[in-house]
């Protein structure tokens, strides 16, 4: 942003976003904080939501893998004698069809679980499993299934009498009938040498004989799935998680970003222009885009510049017009006495000339007393002597002092009192100091024939009124809309009032308002340029209660 200054152009200096980096070091760390949290819990609840659903998965097809057995083995028992030969080949090729439906179906869930499937008998020794056994090439050419159990599995098995078994008892044995065993490791050693740990789920086949009502143990199903099947679920949801986490990140440092910069860079330009006001320039004005608190802070600046910009301007007229009041006066009481002391001045006439060096010093006296007394106001050293004073007639003989001004020009002074006798607690010679400064303004900007109305009315807060409104309206030139809020500034004065009011100081107002601020009241304007000005001010009411 760029802003001017004296004709200048300044652009922010470039210097190290300190506050952005603060902010981007607390962000940065409040979203790795609360990423890390969030990352840990999800990494926990999803680890053991993911192995209780695939544990259930396989469960379910262990259970149905039970189911196809038992309808097989059920088959089996059906369509043999006592012998142990098949009662007919029909019964045989029922027995077979189950057979090798138990074996699609195992061979599926390898396919869709990608689990290693093991059927036992009760004494451990495998039946059946997929993929299959070194010793299952009768099933293999029969079936038509080629997938070979691999050889680092099966040298864990037991070969003997042509048939593999699972070498330790927990590998087939449940202790239950019902209920199912699950393994996270390498199921006893059988995955020793794979790479990968396995969700092994193993259920005793609970097998009801025909006539018999309870369930007899027929060996056991076991279906393993590598945990990588787990954990890659797992690190596919947590992957996701990452990503979003990387991405909003980037969002919110770009968006972070953008907002500090919006703070920065004019906390920046206003300490560029602090500096420029230390050095005494207050012609600098920074753009405003925005209307929040940064933008409330810059408007108040551009305001205190103005400020500063009119106190300096104000500063600046007073010394010029102070010094010009008290050099011109001392340039003719230098000369008069001079003129007198060279005997250029007839001593007939040094009377006259002395009344007007006389005049001249009380002129210079009260500037000087106004000044101090404005200094004095200003820094509070002002104690107030609060009396009572009947307001009626402290308005009325103010004005009555000030008549020989007010007969000069020919003005007529009206009168309009809320109440008979109305009691002020007040200073009196202050608030007397006030009175005349508005009627002496009063008179100096009314032309000759005007007229002066001197008002009180009550007010306050409830019936019992605790204030008077005292108003002093005249018939003159008015003030300007624009000049309005500043005629109770110190030193000042408007444009057009400087012919009027050649002598003033523009101090008058201002020792007003900080007189009645000292009592706690207030001081207002109302004026209409070319028809006349109305000040009003208030004043406590005094009670004897
Ligand atoms: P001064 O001591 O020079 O009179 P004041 O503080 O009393 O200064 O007044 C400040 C300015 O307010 C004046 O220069 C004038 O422009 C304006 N002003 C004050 N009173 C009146 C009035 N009654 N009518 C018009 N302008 C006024």
């Amino acid at each position: 942003m760029l802003f001017s200054g004296k004709g200048k152009r300044f652009i922010a200096s470039v210097k190290k976003p300190s506050i952005m980096k603060k902010f981007c070091v607390c962000i940065i760390t409040a979203i790795t904080a609360s990423s890390l949290i969030a990352g840990i819990i999800m990494y926990h609840y999803t680890t053991n939501y993911m192995t209780e659903s695939k544990t259930q998965d396989v469960a379910d097809a262990v259970y149905d893998v039970e189911n196809l057995y038992s309808q097989m083995y059920t088959a089996y028992i059906n369509n043999r004698n006592d012998k142990g030969e098949w009662v007919s080949s029909e019964g045989e090729q029922e027995y077979k069809k189950y057979y090798i439906g138990l074996l699609e179906r195992l061979e599926l869930y390898n396919r869709f679980l990608n689990v290693y499937g093991f059927i036992t008998d009760s004494d451990g020794s495998i039946f059946l499993s997929y993929p299959l056994l070194p010793n299952m090439t009768g099933i293999s050419e029969t079936s038509g299934r080629t997938d070979f159990m691999k050889s680092d599995i099966t040298d864990k098995l037991l070969l003997k009498n042509g048939k593999y078994y699972f070498k330790k008892d927990e590998q087939y044995y449940t202790g239950s009938a019902s209920g199912y065993t699950v393994n996270n490791s390498d199921f006893y050693g059988l995955y020793k040498d794979e790479a990968d740990n396995y969700l092994s789920v193993t259920k005793t086949i609970a097998y009801i004989y025909p006539g018999s009502d309870n369930p007899g143990n027929r060996g056991t199903i076991t279906l393993s799935m590598p945990i990588p099947e787990i954990t890659k679920t797992r690190s596919n949801i947590i992957g996701c998680f990452l990503i979003a986490t990387a991405i909003s990140v980037v969002i919110e440092l770009i968006a972070l970003f953008l907002i500090t910069k919006e703070i920065t860079d004019p906390i920046r330009e206003l300490e560029n222009m602090t500096k420029e006001m230390s050095e005494g320039n207050f012609n600098i004005k920074i753009e405003h885009r925005s209307n929040d608190e940064v933008g409330a802070l810059i408007k108040s600046y551009n305001n205190m510049a103005d400020a500063l910009k009119r106190l300096d301007v104000m500063r600046n007229d007073f010394i010029a017009g102070i010094s010009h009041e008290l050099r011109t006066p001392m340039t003719s009481i230098g000369g008069f006495i001079d003129g007198i002391l060279d005997g250029i001045i007839p001593p007939e006439k040094q009377e006259y000339y002395l009344k007007i060096v006389k005049d001249e010093i009380t002129r210079m006296n009260s500037l000087v007393n106004d000044l101090l007394n404005m200094a004095r106001l200003e820094s509070g050293k002002v104690e107030l002597d609060m009396l009572p004073c009947r307001l009626n007639e402290l308005l009325s003989n103010t004005a009555l002092k000030l008549e020989p001004i007010i007969d000069a020009k020919n003005i007529s002074v009206e009168f309009d009192f809320a109440a008979k006798n109305c009691d002020v607690l007040i200073d009196k010679p202050s608030i007397e100091r006030v009175i005349i400064n508005l009627i002496q303004n009063a008179v100096k900007f009314t032309d000759a024939g005007g007229r002066i109305t001197i008002r009180t009315a009550l007010c306050g807060r409830d019936k019992d009124k605790d204030k008077i409104e005292i108003t002093v309206e005249d018939t003159g030139i008015g003030i300007a809309e624009d000049e309005i809020p500043f005629i109770f500034e110190k030193f000042y004065k408007s444009d057009k009032s400087r012919g009027l009011d050649k002598k003033g100081t523009g101090l008058g107002l201002a020792i007003a308002k900080e007189i009645l601020m000292a009592h706690g009241q207030d001081i207002r304007v109302e004026s209409t340029l070319g028809v006349g000005s109305r000040f009003i001010f208030t004043l406590p009411i005094y009670r004897k209660d």
